[in-house]
């Protein structure tokens, strides 16, 4: 069982990750609480079936997130170069800051909740909520130098609006930064990230697709009480929802089965926070490969989905 997930290449970085990426944001209790041995069975669950990419934030759960990761990775113990762990800096509990003093302080605060020598992939989170110029001027030359350190492997920048990281790409110079992490872009909802693959590519810089499941919206139990969508988007998928159940459908299997069939996309990163959850989101990526997925149920989902489609909310200054 264990490795049988398909493995892809993150853009010029050389790493390889699990096409089904392990979010922590849940693990920092931030769609309800998880217990430290519900967080280690879950992470445990995630290596034997072949996951080997986790991502976190200081700012899950106001650093919650990094700690039960890096507490759930020790106790499970995979040697630390067999796994990719990548986390963020610039956007905390406090609220945000990308000024090159403050994210050098960030890992090393970071490193050590996770209980880790150095991350692979350290990304500024969210940075449609501070200034770009100073993202390109200022916070990356500073995550330069942690590469140098040996601190971080990699550089990444994540955000909500698209448009953000043509801005930040073609004003920086080529291979600084390797990664961008994009969410609610590339699902049954949103497919508006695929405009930007090309782009992406012709640049070598990896993607990393989250929240395939929006955030919970595509979900029986369905999205947290901070969830930003219109009321209008919560109820159309409210309504696919009860469609899927009525069916004997499940339709986060369908929403994970939807994003994972673009193989220009490394990793769809999504949260959990149970084993039940990690053993369905990683069926949803083997059977997918022995077989199509469900396209009936899929294009009744879309249809139903049509008066919302590509709708996203505002993010960011
Ligand atoms: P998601 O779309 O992955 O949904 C997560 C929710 O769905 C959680 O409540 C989870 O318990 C539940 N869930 C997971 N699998 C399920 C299944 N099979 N059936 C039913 N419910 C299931 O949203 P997310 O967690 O916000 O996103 C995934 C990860 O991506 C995050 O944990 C985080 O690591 C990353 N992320 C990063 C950014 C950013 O950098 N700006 C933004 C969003 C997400």
């Amino acid at each position: 069982m264990a490795n049988s997930l398909e493995l892809r290449s993150l853009g010029n970085t050389g790493l390889k990750l699990s096409c089904v990426g392990f979010g922590a944001s849940p693990l920092g209790s931030v769609f309800g609480p998880v217990s430290d041995e519900q967080a280690i069975a879950t992470v445990r669950e995630a290596f034997r079936l072949g996951i080997n990419f986790f991502d976190t934030s200081p700012f899950y759960g106001g650093t919650l997130s990094e700690k039960v990761l890096g507490k759930a990775l020790k106790t499970v113990g995979v040697p630390r170069n067999e796994y990719i762990v990548s986390t963020k800096c610039g956007r905390y509990k406090e609220g945000f800051d990308f000024s090159a003093e403050r994210v050098t302080k960030s890992i090393d605060e970071s490193l050590e909740r996770l209980q880790m020598e150095y991350v692979d992939i350290f990304q500024c989170h969210d940075i449609e909520f501070g200034s770009l110029d100073q993202i390109i001027n200022e916070t990356i030359p500073a995550l330069q130098k942690l590469k140098e350190a040996g601190k971080i492997r990699f550089i990444g920048i994540t955000g909500l609006p698209l448009g953000i990281f043509s801005y930040v790409l073609d004003r920086v110079p080529p291979g600084t930064v390797d990664v961008i992490l994009s969410y609610c872009h590339y699902g049954i909802i949103d497919t508006t990230l695929e405009d930007l693959l090309p782009y992406l590519k012709s640049k070598g810089v990896g993607v990393i697709s989250a929240s395939p499941l929006s955030m919970g919206l595509l979900t029986e139990s369905g999205p947290p009480e901070w969830h930003p969508a219109s009321p209008e988007l919560k109820a159309a998928c409210q309504a696919a929802v009860a469609f899927c159940k009525k069916k004997g459908k499940d339709i986060s299997k369908l929403a994970m089965q939807y994003s994972l069939c673009n193989k220009d996309i490394s990793t769809i990163l999504v949260g959990m926070r149970s084993v039940e959850q990690v053993q369905v989101n990683v069926a949803a990526a083997t059977e997918l490969a022995n077989c199509d997925k469900d396209q009936q149920t899929l294009a009744e989902v879309e249809e139903i989905l049509k008066p919302v489609k590509n709708q996203t909310w505002p993010s960011g200054i």
